[in-house]
C-alpha cells in the first residue's frame, strides 16, 4: 500500500480495513484464525512454497495457526513428533489407509476392531483391490504366521473398544518391525494419556478427538500422530489429495477442553472402575470386561503397558436374560443415555450382538454384552440408577 492512498469509499474500506489496535493483548485462549485464502506478502513467497514444508502457510485447508497449535499439542500428549487433523476419527482411519497402502497390499485387522474401520477395510478390499484379513486380537507373536510378502500394515486397537481385549502390543510390534510391516493403533480409548504408543514400537497413532479431547460430545474430529517424519509426509500427501481439512472453530473447541482432559480422564477412571467392580458382585452379570479387572483378556498386558483406563468398559449379562430383556434394562436407565461415542460429561449405554460382528476370534459368551461409558455424574447416583434398572430385569 502506497503512502498517499486516496480516500476510498466506505464499502472498499470495509473490505480492506486498516484496523488500529493497541498491541500487547494476551489471554489464555488460542486465537481462532479462519482461512480459506492465505495471503502471501509477495509472489516470490508464493512461488517458493513446497507442499511438504510444515512451517509454511499455504491454504486454509492444509493448516491455520489454530489447527497447527492443536496438532502440536496432540503430538506432545501422545509422545510423537507430528500430527495431522481430520474432520472425524473415521476420516483419520481412512487417511491411514489411503496414505500408506495401495491395491495389491495386504492389511491385517484385529477381529474386535472399531466396526467402521472393519467396514472401511472391507470396502477397500471389495472395490479398490486391497487385501484385508482379520486376526484374533490375542494372537501376540503368532501374528508372524499371518505375515505375507505383501503385508504392509497391521491395525491395532488397545483395548478393543467394545469387547475390551488388550492385545500384547510389544509381541506384535516386534514381529512387525522385524518383517518391515507398519503398525497403526486406534488409541482413542486411552486418549493418548494412558498408553504411549511410540514407546511400544507402534508407527502411527489414531485418535478420535471426538471423544475425551473434545470432552463435550459436540465436536467431531480426528488425528493421526507419528514420530517419524517420512510417515507424516505420506499421510499429509494423502490428506491433501483427498481435500481433508478441519475448521479452526472446531479446533478451538478442542483446544478449550484439552487442559482439563487428564483430570476428567482420571475421574472417569475412578468412577468407571468402582462401578465395574460393583457390577462384578451382581448375580445378573456373568463377566465384567474392564482391562483393569483380572477377568478381562489381556489384563496382564494392560498392567504392563497402561497407566489408567478412563470410563469405558463392558459387561456380559447372564445368558438367562434374553436380548429383549437387556434392551429393557438399557431403556430403564435414567442417567445413562442410549447413544454411540463417549468422552462427554454424560454417561452412555449400548447393547451389542458380538457374535454377528466377528469372523476370526470365537466369542466365548452367550449372554448379551452391554457397554457402559461412565460420565462425570456422581458415582453413587449412577450405581443407584443401574440398581433400579437391574431390579426391573427380575
Ligand atoms: C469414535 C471412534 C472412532 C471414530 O471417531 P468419529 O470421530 O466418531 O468418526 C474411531 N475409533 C474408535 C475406537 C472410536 O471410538
Amino acid at each position: 500500500m502506497t503512502q498517499s492512498t486516496p480516500k476510498r469509499s466506505l464499502q472498499t474500506r470495509i473490505v480492506h480495513p486498516e484496523d488500529t489496535l493497541t498491541p500487547g493483548f494476551k489471554s489464555f485462549s488460542v486465537p481462532v484464525e479462519r482461512a480459506s485464502t492465505v495471503i502471501f506478502p509477495d509472489l516470490a513467497t508464493m512461488r517458493a512454497l513446497v507442499w511438504h514444508d510444515d512451517s509454511q502457510w499455504r491454504y486454509g485447508l492444509h493448516a491455520t495457526p489454530t489447527s497447527l497449535v492443536l496438532a502440536q499439542r496432540l503430538a506432545e500428549i501422545e509422545g510423537g513428533n507430528h500430527a495431522l487433523l481430520q474432520p472425524s476419527g473415521l476420516s483419520a482411519i481412512s487417511n491411514v489407509y489411503f496414505g500408506l497402502v495401495k491395491a495389491g497390499d495386504d492389511v491385517l485387522i484385529p477381529d474386535n476392531v472399531y466396526s467402521p474401520n472393519r467396514d472401511h477395510g472391507d470396502w477397500l478390499a471389495r472395490d479398490f483391490g486391497l487385501q484385508v484379513r482379520y486376526y484374533d486380537p490375542m494372537i501376540g507373536a503368532g501374528i508372524a504366521d499371518l505375515i505375507q510378502p505383501n503385508t504392509k500394515l497391521i491395525w491395532l486397537e488397545a483395548p478393543g473398544s467394545v469387547t475390551m481385549e488388550v492385545p500384547d502390543l510389544r509381541a506384535i510390534t516386534s514381529v512387525a518391525r522385524a518383517r518391515n510391516v507398519l503398525t497403526a493403533i486406534d488409541n482413542t480409548w486411552s486418549a493418548g494419556l494412558a498408553l504411549k504408543p511410540f514407546e511400544h514400537g507402534i508407527d502411527i497413532s489414531v485418535q478420535a478427538l471426538t471423544k475425551y479431547q473434545s470432552g463435550g460430545a459436540d465436536v467431531l474430529m480426528g488425528a493421526t500422530i507419528t514420530a517419524d517424519k517420512q510417515l507424516h509426509m505420506k499421510l499429509k500427501a494423502a490428506r491433501m489429495r483427498m481435500g481433508i481439512g478441519v475448521s479452526s472453530d472446531d479446533c478451538s473447541l478442542v483446544l478449550r477442553s484439552l487442559p482439563s482432559m487428564k483430570v476428567r480422564f482420571e475421574q472417569h477412571d475412578r468412577s468407571g472402575l468402582a462401578l465395574a467392580q460393583w457390577l462384578k458382585t451382581r448375580p445378573e452379570i456373568a463377566v465384567v470386561l474392564h482391562p483393569a479387572i483380572a477377568d478381562c483378556p489381556g489384563h496382564a498386558s494392560f498392567k504392563r503397558d497402561f497407566t489408567g483406563a478412563g470410563g469405558l468398559f463392558s459387561v456380559v449379562f447372564d445368558a438367562r436374560y434374553s436380548a429383549a430383556q437387556i434392551d429393557t434394562f438399557c431403556e430403564s436407565l435414567a442417567l445413562f443415555a442410549i447413544g454411540w461415542s463417549w468422552g462427554g460429561a454424560a454417561s452412555l449405554v449400548m447393547p451389542y450382538d458380538i457374535a454377528s460382528m466377528r469372523t476370526e476370534a470365537q466369542w466365548p459368551h452367550r449372554g448379551t454384552l452391554v457397554r457402559f461409558y461412565v460420565g462425570l455424574e456422581d458415582e453413587a447416583d449412577l450405581r443407584a440408577d443401574i440398581e433400579q434398572s437391574l431390579a426391573a430385569l427380575a
